[in-house]
């Protein structure tokens, strides 16, 4: 049986948010601020419902946090979801990270209430930057932006819209253009916006867990119940949006195998660690690797290969260490053919299954 759907507004979304609180389904929400501009947000827990409104919910699905940031990066550098009950609104790799450092009791999921995205991708924040600075444009005039299947689309407060298509330069993170688990089963609600017209500022909420179902009836919101054709160009999207990730996953990862230079790329690395602060499921509180390379008593190729072995059987595809490696190395291309082979192979997807042992664990 398909999920009943709703459609909400931003200010639906801040009431869903303070009705968590307000109810004590959580205590605090990961929410996030805009630092020095627009596309660059920075994680902030909340507590107080009155700072739920300024939550930046069309600026974390296009752009997502900035940097090395990620939802899921937040939750367990914090350590917050320890011993506190928290919301995070969080993309489905960032739960499937969740997921992983689940296995590894570095969080507490009964404390984790996830309201996972169903998303295109992210725009990356370099891409961003040098994008802002051509056109000129007054960021403090964008009360929304969207990201539909060929177009990011800025809606300004009169009412005006700027639609820039995308390209090969502005473009969606690599990574995401090779991603085919665009959402997760088990977040209570996911939310984004298949199937709604760019031009309005409307969500689809979809309840998965009882809990989030429960709460879609103590709002009072059956009446935004989203009609038979919202639904289907809802599920022609996703459906689409995977059909052609997926073609592109195997013919970008079947070039890169093919490629017999492709470790040549790996010397470029210079060892300077942002691939693993980028990393949620890079867990040392101090990295042993980079404190060698930066003391250049190792190779910085030993340094990449020694980390595909600590993290490749639990890589959940986030892409993040590609968005931020300074020399561009492509680390997603790699661990996107390494969770291919253990699918393939074992049967294995990190971050998918509470249940399912750590591959190196499971022998
Ligand atoms: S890797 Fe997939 S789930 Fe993660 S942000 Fe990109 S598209 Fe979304
Ligand atoms: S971010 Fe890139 S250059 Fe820096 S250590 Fe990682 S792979 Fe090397
Ligand atoms: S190795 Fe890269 S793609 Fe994999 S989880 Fe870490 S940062 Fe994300």
């Amino acid at each position: 049986m398909s999920l009943t759907r709703y459609i909400i507004t931003k200010a639906d979304f801040t009431q869903l948010l303070t009705h968590l609180i307000d109810r004590k389904y959580v205590s605090e929400i990961l929410s996030g601020k805009e630092k020095r501009n627009r596309y660059a947000i920075v994680p902030e827990f909340v507590s107080d419902p009155k700072e739920l409104e300024n939550f930046p919910l069309s600026q974390l699905l296009t752009y997502g946090y900035a940097r090395t940031d990620s939802a899921s990066n937040t939750i367990l550098h914090s350590k917050k979801a320890l011993d506190t009950t928290v919301a995070v609104v969080a993309r489905a790799c960032d739960i499937r990270a969740m997921v992983e450092l689940d296995k590894k009791n570095q969080l507490n999921w009964e404390n984790l209430f996830l309201i996972g995205f169903h998303d295109l991708g992210y725009i990356p924040n370099a891409v961003l930057k040098k994008w802002f600075k051509k056109e000129e444009i007054d960021e403090s005039t964008i009360v929304n932006e969207r990201l539909t299947e060929k177009e990011f689309v800025l809606t300004f407060s009169d009412g005006s819209m700027k639609k820039e298509p995308l390209s090969k330069t502005f473009n969606i993170a690599s990574n995401c253009s090779r991603c085919i688990e665009k959402s997760h089963p088990l977040a209570d609600f996911l939310l984004g916006n298949y199937g709604v017209p760019e031009n309005d500022e409307t969500y689809v909420l979809t309840p998965q867990s009882d809990r989030a179902k429960k709460i879609i009836k103590e709002l009072n919101w059956e009446n935004k119940a989203a009609d038979e054709k919202t639904n289907e160009k809802y599920e022609k999207t996703a459906q689409n949006v995977i059909e052609n990730c997926s073609i592109k996953r195997e013919s970008d990862l079947d070039e890169f195998l093919n490629n017999e230079d492709r470790f040549s790329l790996l010397t470029k690395c210079t060892g300077c660690g942002i691939c693993v602060k980028s990393c949620p499921v890079c867990f040392c509180v101090v990295c042993n690797l980079t404190a060698q390379v930066k003391a250049k008593t190792m190779d910085p190729v030993m340094f990449i290969t020694t980390r595909f072995t600590h993290v490749g059987d639990t890589c959940v595809e986030c892409g993040r260490c590609t968005t931020n490696c300074p020399m561009h190395i492509p680390l997603d291309l790699v661990f996107q053919s390494l969770r291919r082979k253990f699918k393939k192979e074992r049967g294995y997807a990190a971050g998918a299954d509470r249940n399912q042992k750590v591959l190196h664990l499971d022998v």
